[in-house]
């Protein structure tokens, strides 16, 4: 069973679409009042990724 996505709109309690994902930050729009929405889950893609690039990036 995947993980629901149910981050909703902080104002009108709208389901928000999927907008873009920056760092480890997946953004939301809401289409009723155009709030943008922060989830802090990233996209198991991205959190792999993240994992790779730290490792070949030793100081
Ligand atoms: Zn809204």
């Amino acid at each position: 069973m995947g993980q629901r996505d149910d981050v909703v709109c902080p104002a009108c309690c709208s389901e928000g679409i999927h907008s873009f994902v920056k760092q480890n930050f997946s953004y939301k729009e809401c289409l009723a009042c155009q709030t943008l929405i922060v989830s802090h889950r990233p996209p198991a893609e991205a959190f792999s990724r993240y994992y790779q690039g730290s490792e070949s990036a030793k100081y």
